[in-house]
């Protein structure tokens, strides 16, 4: 097949279903590239004098992410950007993926920090399945992990702070509080939480997941085949592959699901001063929804098993 876009007879690289578009290596990579472009400044952008921490798995999304800040801002000398990296202390995977962040960051000449969940509490997360909670992995880790890249942010003095959530993680995540009819969390989704948090961006958060693959692939970055082994133990396991399903069925679901939850939070009245009130844990002073925040929830059930 050859590329849709006008004037090009280069080989298409990839079919987009729900656009109904071939296009070649060339412009689908510049395709991508715009679409991060136009979601960084629909967010919040980049200004001068950002430090930006961006959170790196080393998987395919955050590699991406870090490779296209790189060619977008490389000559920008008014910008910096660290890598944070957070080793939760998964055997067999997550040194895999590490080993993959310091490659990158050592090639694109990055800072990379890394901490890790033994160090920052006292356990890993192999550990915390070693318990048996009743709890799937990720609620533990999800927790625990975005505490540690928001602790550090701040310490490290940034002022934003980037990750790679890509279409399905949002779809993924707004179809999981949708199905707890969780309102209130809906909303927050859509905020860059500015009060006392850095604020959060996603600048590929309208790329298909297959499509950041794809990129990566083209643009020569490494892509990993090993996997979390927990995560097919989440509640977001099925919901993706439920939500895959219907986009086999119905191209363009994930599009629709995404722009459609925007247009209803346009109609929603903004949170109440009550809903919006957040408290300080009282063992270790971060904001929280309840007295004790669910990272000192999590180090209590830990000392107590
Ligand atoms: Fe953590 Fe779940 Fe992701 Fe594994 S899949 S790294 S347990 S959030």
């Amino acid at each position: 097949m050859q590329c849709s876009r006008r004037g090009c007879n280069r080989p298409a690289v990839i079919y987009q279903r729900y656009s109904g578009l071939h296009l070649c290596e060339k412009h689908f990579i510049e395709y991508i590239e715009r679409k991060v472009k136009k979601e960084l400044r629909r967010q919040m952008g980049v200004e001068s004098g950002d430090r930006i921490a961006v959170a790196l798995s080393g998987g395919k999304d955050s590699s991406a992410l870090i490779y296209m800040l790189n060619k977008f801002f490389h000559d920008r000398r008014d910008l910096q950007f660290v890598a944070i990296a957070v080793d939760e202390g998964i055997k067999g995977f997550r040194k895999l993926t590490l080993d993959n962040a310091e490659k990158l960051t050592n090639k694109l000449n990055m800072k990379l920090f890394t901490y890790s969940f033994a160090h920052e509490f006292g356990f890993t997360l192999d550990d915390i399945v070693s318990r048996g909670f009743e709890q799937a992995p990720c609620t533990f880790c999800g927790v625990l992990r975005r505490r540690v890249i928001e602790r550090k942010a701040k310490e490290l003095g940034s002022t934003k702070v980037f990750t790679a959530h890509n279409l399905d993680d949002e779809v993924q995540t707004i179809m999981i509080n949708y199905i707890r009819g969780d309102i209130e969390r809906l909303r927050r989704l859509n905020m860059h939480r500015i009060d006392e948090f850095v604020p959060r961006i996603k600048p590929l958060r309208s790329i298909p997941e297959k499509e950041i693959a794809v990129y990566a692939y083209l643009v020569g970055l490494p892509l990993l085949t090993a996997h979390c082994p927990y995560a097919k133990l989440s509640f977001r396991f099925s919901v993706k592959r439920m939500l895959n399903e219907f986009e086999m069925r119905h191209p363009g679901t994930k599009y629709s699901l995404l722009r459609g939850y925007e247009h209803l939070m346009e109609l929603l009245p903004p949170s109440t001063e009550h809903q919006r009130r957040l408290l300080t844990c009282e063992r270790c002073g971060e904001a929280s929804a309840s007295k004790l925040c669910k990272v000192c929830e999590i180090i209590a059930r830990m000392k107590m098993h």
